[in-house]
């Protein structure tokens, strides 16, 4: 089975690719149709069982229908459409990192926002306008709080690692992230 064949446009079957995937794995194979329908979807599978392209590929290619911008999509400036929620810092650093490769042909506007490091470079980033944020939801509602982001353009939220977030306590801000 190709990565084609599962509705993935050329610039992605190209970026993954050259990253070396041969095939989708079991679990891609059915997370990247079920997102393209806009289905809510819950998947577990271990570690290493390439869960994350399971949900950046397909979500890629809704923000990027065969390539391009998707046209429905209101002129004026970006809003951030793709909401990815990540338990830690090198969680997130490492799904935008995953989205960056993905999305090496496509002109994707993104950042990835995690505390404990200065706010300012993760403010004009926001300010620039994004398709799609990474983040840690403390810091997230901390530059909600600040002004700083409306999440009012969100069409598709990912929790990653949910249960690691509900364990850490998680709950009382992803409810809230939810409302916003
Ligand atoms: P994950 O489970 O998302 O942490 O992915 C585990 C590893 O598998 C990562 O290094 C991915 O780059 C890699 N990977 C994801 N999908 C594939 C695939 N279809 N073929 C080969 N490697 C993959």
């Amino acid at each position: 089975m190709s990565f084609a064949s599962l509705g993935l446009s050329e610039a992605l079957a190209t970026a993954v690719a050259a990253a070396g995937y041969a095939e989708p794995t079991p679990v891609q194979q059915r997370a990247i149709p079920a997102v393209l329908q806009g289905r809510d979807l819950m998947v577990a599978a271990q570690t290493g069982t390439g869960k994350t392209a399971g949900f950046a590929l397909p979500v890629l290619e809704r923000l990027f229908p065969n390539g391009h911008p998707d046209k429905a999509q209101c002129p004026g400036p970006r809003q951030v459409r793709v909401l990815v929620l990540a338990p830690t810092r090198e969680l997130a650093a490492q799904v935008h990192d995953s989205f960056r490769i993905y999305a090496r042909d496509l002109p994707l506007s993104s950042a990835c926002i995690f505390g404990g490091v200065g706010m300012n470079p993760q403010i004009q980033a926001l300010a620039k306008g994004l398709d799609l944020l990474v983040a840690c939801p403390g810091r997230l509602l901390d530059l909600f709080e600040r002004g700083k982001m409306l999440l009012t353009g969100v069409e598709i939220m990912v929790l990653d690692e949910a249960d690691r977030m509900l364990d850490m306590g998680f709950i009382p801000d992803i409810e809230r992230i939810f409302k916003l």
